[in-house]
């Protein structure tokens, strides 16, 4: 079995600052990272290969220093790995992104099932794989848990809503979506992240090779235009703080829940006895 993983090299938002004048992400300077929710469908990809025997190959379409995301991918036990890098791929949409990672896994020819996180944690659309599954006219399900079988070229997967669970049965070649936090990805092992650096198993795929047309791919091909970014502005909070020593932090936490109300009242000095 083949098994493409789709991971999204994204800066990590927690650095990221907005320019207050232009509204925009300032991405300089700021470090990127493997997309958290990805490392869950990286784990159940591993977890189905040790089930179902076969290979696994991530697959990004992103910036050549992503390089970097994928030897950490292969450092858990991806066996290979393609990058999707042209400089005619820059500013890509949802449609234009998805556009290049299906005709790549078309090229790989051989793929039974594609597994992709929920949502990135930069744009977050959830788009890209629902988009890849209609290009390669393949069946979808997102909110995947688990899957529960593969057999006679179809796959059982578990799907978790809010207060409902589902089971579908889905026909092979088919793309799934995983649900965050489902999974508990694996560490990089040394052994594996080694062959990374030794053996180089990334390979970079450019426009020369997928040869797409240069209407349908980067902003070109983006039909979706943002025209506006602002940020919320921040709600003053009924926030107290109080530094000190933890016993006084206490005794004045207490006295402020009493004061609310939110407490019975005890005497908050007896309440910071004893240890
Ligand atoms: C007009 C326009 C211009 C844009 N220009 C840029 C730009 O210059 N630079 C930029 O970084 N973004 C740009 N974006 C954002 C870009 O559309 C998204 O970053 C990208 O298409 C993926 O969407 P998403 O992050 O919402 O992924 P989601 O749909 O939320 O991702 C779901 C899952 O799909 C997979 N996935 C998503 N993206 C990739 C990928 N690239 N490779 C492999 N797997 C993937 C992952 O498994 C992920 O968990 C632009 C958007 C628009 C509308």
């Amino acid at each position: 079995m083949h098994i493409v993983v789709g991971v999204k090299w994204v800066p990590n938002t927690q650095a990221v600052r907005f320019d207050p004048h232009t509204g925009t992400l300032i991405r300089e300077g700021v470090p990127s990272i493997v997309n958290p929710h990805d490392l869950h469908a990286v784990e159940l990809a591993l977890k189905l290969r040790e089930r179902y025997g076969g290979r696994v190959t991530a697959v990004t379409m992103a910036p050549p220093g992503a390089v970097k995301g994928l030897e950490h991918i292969i450092g858990m036990g991806v066996d290979d790995a393609v990058l999707l890098s042209d400089r005619k791929y820059a500013g890509a949409d949802t449609l234009a992104t998805s556009y290049v990672i299906a005709s790549a896994i078309k090229r790989m020819g051989d793929v039974d099932l594609i597994v992709f996180g929920q949502e990135t944690i930069d744009s977050s659309t959830a788009h890209v794989p629902a988009q890849v599954a209609s290009w390669l006219e393949a069946p979808y399900i997102y909110y995947v848990e688990e899957v529960e079988a593969i057999e006679d070229n179809r796959i059982r997967v578990r799907r978790r809503l809010e207060d409902l669970v589902e089971w579908y049965e889905l026909e092979m070649p088919a793309v799934i979506a995983v649900l965050m936090h489902s999974q508990k990805p694996r560490p990089v092992r040394l052994i594996h992240k080694l062959r990374a650096v030794l053996e180089k198993p990334v390979e970079t795929w450019s426009n020369e090779i997928l040869r797409l047309d240069e209407r349908c791919v980067g902003l070109k091909g983006s039909p979706t235009v943002v025209t506006k970014i602002t940020w919320m502005p921040e709600v003053p909070r009924k926030q107290k703080i109080f530094k000190g020593e933890p016993k006084e932090a206490v005794n004045w936490l207490i006295r402020r829940l009493e004061e609310e109300k939110i407490l019975p009242t005890c005497g908050a000095d007896k309440c910071g006895e004893g240890d």
